[in-house]
């Protein structure tokens, strides 16, 4: 789980940008980090990088990777 010291760096947003899910290889809308919906990894990425693809990591039970975006970096 992605963890932080001072919340005052963090804001709270209910944006549906952090309700989409992504595939693997997809190209991030957001820079920031993502989670795998199925085993809880997570990485940064930056806007206009494609997500790791599907041999980033591998689930025991087959399950595919699904990246869900849970951190937003602003960028000026
Ligand atoms: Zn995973």
């Amino acid at each position: 789980m992605a963890q932080y010291k001072y919340s005052t760096y963090l804001h709270h947003d209910t944006s549906v940008a952090f309700d989409d899910i992504h595939q693997p290889g997809d190209v991030c809308k957001h820079s920031g980090l993502f989670r795998c919906e199925t085993c809880g990894d997570e990485i940064a990425a930056n806007k206009g990088a494609a997500l790791p693809p599907q041999n980033h990591h591998q689930h025991a039970s087959g399950r595919p990777i699904r990246w869900r975006l849970i951190v937003v970096a602003q960028q000026r």
